[in-house]
């Protein structure tokens, strides 16, 4: 039976990566009809942030996923809500003798690491209690503990196993136990128990078959195959997915990099269509073969497969991003684009009466809802300037009196006639009228209303100018 889960820590908001993990666990679980659960990994308390859950939980909602077990429907999903079943599994530890109090004080730790530094070697600590006598042992801890020093609890590592596993990603994988760096904590002063700990405790009780994350987890996995053996239980089988990098500078993707959007939160608030982030992110380390880019949930669900999670970097392409929102906006049904885009329009306080006009003319253009604002400038008083292009065009001779033709037949409209069925047949009218054709007739109408090249049609965008802008720009560009 499969049963995966994501784990976030609620840190701060859904970055990408994360997402990217839930999403790969989400199809997994779909596509063999197994169980996903979302789980709250919130030890941490330094690094908790208020809300961090609920902007997890919506946001992989918006993205279309949905899950079977969560702290919404279950009880204890959080592991703050747990302690005292990790309580339980420590106490079995130190009694087995598996584990056992640690009295160093951070001072001494890291005094400990800065000598080993100096003489070469990788910081690692030492068994506090080596070549102590019993007594001496006895007399240490009521010492310490007669100055306040609260202890921790460390796991034993028996420096000559070797911690191996078939990683659904990487494949064969090995570490020595020698180079864990020594005991390590498994319940920290506070009484929480540390993450490598808690997520073997849980991943267990709660029978994940599958462990699906991103590889900065894989010196974290030697660790917590020591806690499955020292409790006895069987591991799950591990995937570690590949790092993301950017696709501009060939490293790993950091939260510095400006050129890129990364948290899920950013393509809401700018309107991009949820199944083209979440398509996005399906191909972030993975792809179902052959060119095709473009797939719904279903689909992907349908043709997941986790033999072909990719062991090369992932590039994280913005411009890609772009393209495969805007292929979503072409084809998605008009009133569904208009209701993205008129909070944007209002936002700018353009939202009239042409607003649906708008996203007619715009939707194939558009790579977000967001989009719809600049590309309607002209609509609010904001002509662009001409580039060097548009000059040379307007400067044929035949230009001016092209425009001049057209706009006295324009003029010619009555208001209530001033629909872009009417103002179409003009073009051929000046073209008859002026022996002016092809591109040297509409580019200089084009740029004379529009102040571009490029654009929507024309007589659609000169329709919703209305008669008296669209005589205003002819006029001012005869000037
Ligand atoms: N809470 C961990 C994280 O956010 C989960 C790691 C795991 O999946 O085991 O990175």
């Amino acid at each position: 039976k499969i049963r995966v889960r994501y784990a976030p820590s609620p840190t701060g908001l859904l970055h990408i990566g994360n997402a990217r993990t839930a999403l790969f666990n989400y199809l997994f679980a779909r596509h063999y009809n197994g169980t996903f659960i979302i789980r709250i990994e919130d030890t941490d308390r330094k690094r908790h942030v208020e809300d961090g859950e609920r902007s997890q939980l919506e946001n992989l909602r918006w993205l279309g996923m949905d899950w079977d077990e969560s702290p919404e429907t279950h009880e204890r999903y959080r592991q703050s809500e747990r302690l005292d079943i990790y309580q339980g599994y420590i106490d079995q530890l130190l009694e087995e003798g598996k584990a056992y109090y640690s009295y160093r004080t951070e001072e001494e730790l890291a005094a400990e690491h800065e000598r080993q530094e100096a003489a070469g070697e990788t910081p690692h600590y030492t068994n506090e209690y080596i070549g102590m006598t019993e007594d001496e042992k006895t007399a240490y801890v009521a010492e310490r503990k007669a100055a306040g020093i609260v202890p921790t609890v460390r796991i034993k590592v028996s420096t000559t196993s070797i911690y191996k596993w078939n990683d659904i990603v990487k494949g064969e994988i090995s570490f020595e136990g020698g180079n864990i760096g020594g005991d390590w904590v498994i319940q920290k002063k506070d009484g929480y128990p540390t993450y490598n700990f808690a997520v073997v405790v849980d991943d267990h009780l709660m029978e994940i078959s599958h462990v699906i994350r991103g590889d900065d987890h894989i010196a974290n996995t030697p660790k917590q195959l020591m806690i499955y053996e020292a409790l006895g239980w069987e591991a799950p089988q591990f995937g570690h997915m590949t790092l993301i990098i950017n696709s501009e500078t060939g490293k790993k993707l950091s939260k510095r990099d400006t050129n890129t959007l990364q948290f899920i939160e950013d393509y809401r608030k700018k309107g991009y269509m949820s199944e083209a982030v979440f398509n996005f992110l399906a191909f972030l380390g993975w792809n179902p073969g052959g060119n095709e880019e473009i797939f719904s949930r279903d689909e992907l669900i349908k043709l997941f497969d986790e033999k072909r999670l990719s062991k090369a970097p992932a590039a994280f392409d913005q411009k890609k991003m772009d393209w495969i929102d805007n292929e979503y906006i072409k084809h998605a049904p008009l009133e569904r684009v208009v209701e993205m885009a008129k909070p944007f329009l209002e936002a700018a306080g353009r939202l009239d009466e042409r607003a649906e006009k708008f996203v007619e003319m715009y939707q194939p253009q558009m790579k977000s809802a967001e989009e719809i604002v600049p590309l309607t400038d002209l609509f609010f008083g904001e002509m662009p300037e001409w580039d060097e292009a548009e000059k040379e065009m307007m400067s044929l001779e035949t230009s001016p009196v092209v425009v001049a033709a057209f706009k006295e037949k324009l003029a010619a409209i009555p208001e209530a006639d001033f629909t872009s069925e009417n103002i179409y047949p003009l073009f051929k009218q000046v073209q008859k009228e002026t022996g002016v054709k092809g591109k040297n007739l509409w580019m200089p109408i084009r740029i004379a209303s529009t102040g571009s090249m490029h654009g929507p049609e024309l007589h659609n965008a000169i329709a919703l100018l209305g008669k008296e802008v669209s005589l205003n720009h002819l006029e001012t560009a005869l000037k």
